[in-house]
């Protein structure tokens, strides 16, 4: 893709003077992270990393990603009620990786003692980027689903004020006016609200599952404050908090310092670092709750690599979404290429393809918050330690996506203003609530586009690599 801003962005002296501007938009803003130096305090903050211009995007891929949401919607509530699904497709990966293996724990006993919990919500963001085909159209193809701790919906929604800024002192008012509105934080709020109000008890809370130490606060306050807006009050407690404060009382009702509990939302819980032997206590207590838990346990697992993989075999997404050919072809059509590596010859061909052709490939271990998956020699490397290992099963190889580069100037604080070639990555936001089996609410509610330099193979805004940006779209 080419770009609009291409002599803007030779300018080295006009990029300083929109940098300063579009910096000190972004602080008024509210696009703001706790820096690392001091992540538990809101005394001194920076703004978030970002682009210099939005990002050019084919309208038909950005319609493509919304009208494909409500599909991954139901997919994702499909897969966490499908008891047999999960078990069956994480049978090999629980016995090589613990992780997995300890919230499937939590998912048997939740299932043995019977689940409490009748409200199911789901605030989900699908991931895409845009691989170039060999006629030149770009086509939409799916990183990955993010089914817990979904990030950068309440700053997202703040960034289009900074990109419009930019482009209207460059005079340029048109191209200003093309930049999408966008609040996902909203729509995530009203999933949230959703939730609460089908719990039933006007009195109860809603709990923001939160870590010690949270650089990204500015993001959840935005949907802390629209529920607020709403009268629904939230309270933010640590895992450790749980395990000190947290009840079930006989109806398995849950109470956290003596209130009742509503919806629970994680923004903590989805990494092994996160969890200690008391936190994984806590995670159980608040899993057996019948407080609706954004996401329940299932939900998480749906979210995992290796179901991503075995969703992509012939036939799954039928038996899952049977009589829904129409959201069937959607989905499949965003599919990347997803290898089972389990021992047996469908792993092996796998790995003698990977070696064969170690550029075209991402090796993926079941972890979140990026900087896990392993390129190029890496890959190689660690292919021919796993490859008589049962241990392989742990992970799953995926086709590597090739978008073509452009040139934009990335922002982040501390350092100078930096023209280099890019790729982006689009999310959409997902938002459901079923009551029982009956879904009450399934919508997208916008969207969220991160740009790195080529020269980063892995990671998001969280992780360093990425920064915020725009869709402008052509
Ligand atoms: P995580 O759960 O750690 O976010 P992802 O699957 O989203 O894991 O991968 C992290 C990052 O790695 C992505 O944001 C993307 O930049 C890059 N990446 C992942 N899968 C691919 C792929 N198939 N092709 C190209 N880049 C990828
Ligand atoms: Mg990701």
């Amino acid at each position: 893709m080419a770009t609009n801003w291409g002599s803007l962005l030779q300018d080295e002296q006009q990029l300083e003077e929109l940098a300063r501007q579009a910096v000190d938009r972004a602080l008024a803003e509210g696009v703001l992270l706790r820096t690392s130096q001091e992540p538990t305090s809101s005394e001194v903050v920076s703004y978030a990393p970002f682009t210099l211009f939005p990002s050019l995007v084919p309208s038909a891929l950005l319609e493509q990603a919304y009208a494909v949401q409500m599909d991954f919607n139901l997919l994702v509530d499909a897969v966490s009620q499908n008891t047999a699904f999960l078990e069956q497709t994480l049978s090999s990966t629980i016995k090589q990786d613990d992780f997995t293996a300890r919230l499937f724990d939590i998912h048997k006993q939740v299932l043995k003692e019977g689940i409490a919990q009748t409200v199911f919500l789901g605030l989900n963001r699908s991931d895409y980027m845009f691989q170039r085909s060999t006629d030149g159209s770009p086509a939409l193809k799916q990183i990955e689903i993010n089914t817990i701790s979904a990030s950068f919906g309440g700053l997202a929604s703040r960034t289009p004020a900074v990109h419009r800024h930019v482009l209207s002192v460059l005079s340029k008012t048109k191209e200003a006016g093309k930049i999408l509105s966008n609040n996902p934080s909203k729509g995530l709020a009203l999933g949230i609200a959703k939730a609460w109000e089908l719990y039933g008890s006007t009195n109860a809370l809603v709990l923001l599952i939160a870590q010690e130490k949270e650089r990204n606060i500015f993001d959840q306050r935005a949907i802390e404050n629209e529920l607020l807006a709403r009268n629904i009050h939230v309270i933010r407690r640590t895992f450790e908090d749980i395990s000190e404060k947290g009840s079930l009382d006989q109806d398995r009702r849950l109470f956290v310092d003596g209130q009742e509990i509503a919806v629970v939302y994680f923004r903590d819980g989805y990494m092994p670092r996160q969890y200690s032997l008391q936190n994984w206590e806590a995670r159980l207590l608040l899993e057996r709750s019948c407080a609706a838990k954004c996401p329940d346990i299932a939900t998480q697992l749906a979210g995992t690599k290796k179901v991503q993989q075995e969703l992509s075999r012939p036939g799954m997404l039928e038996m899952l979404l049977p009589g829904q050919p129409e959201a069937v072809a959607r989905l499949r059509a965003t599919f990347a290429g997803l290898y089972s590596l389990d021992m047996g010859e469908e792993g092996d061909q796998a790995i003698a393809k990977a070696l064969a052709a170690p550029s075209r490939f991402v090796l993926k271990p079941q972890r979140e918050g990026g900087g896990n998956n392993l390129y190029g020699e890496e890959m190689v490397q660690a292919l021919k330690q796993l490859k008589d290992s049962e241990e392989r099963a742990s992970y799953i190889l995926m086709e590597k996506i090739e978008p073509e580069p452009f040139e934009n100037c990335l922002l982040r604080p501390g350092s100078p203003a930096q023209v280099v070639q890019c790729i982006s990555e689009l999310g959409i936001f997902g938002v459901y609530v079923r009551q029982e089996k009956t879904l009450v609410m399934n919508k997208h509610v916008g969207h969220l586009l991160r740009t790195k330099a080529i020269e980063h193979a892995d990671g998001g805004v969280a992780a360093g690599v990425a920064v915020l940006d725009n869709p402008y779209p052509v």
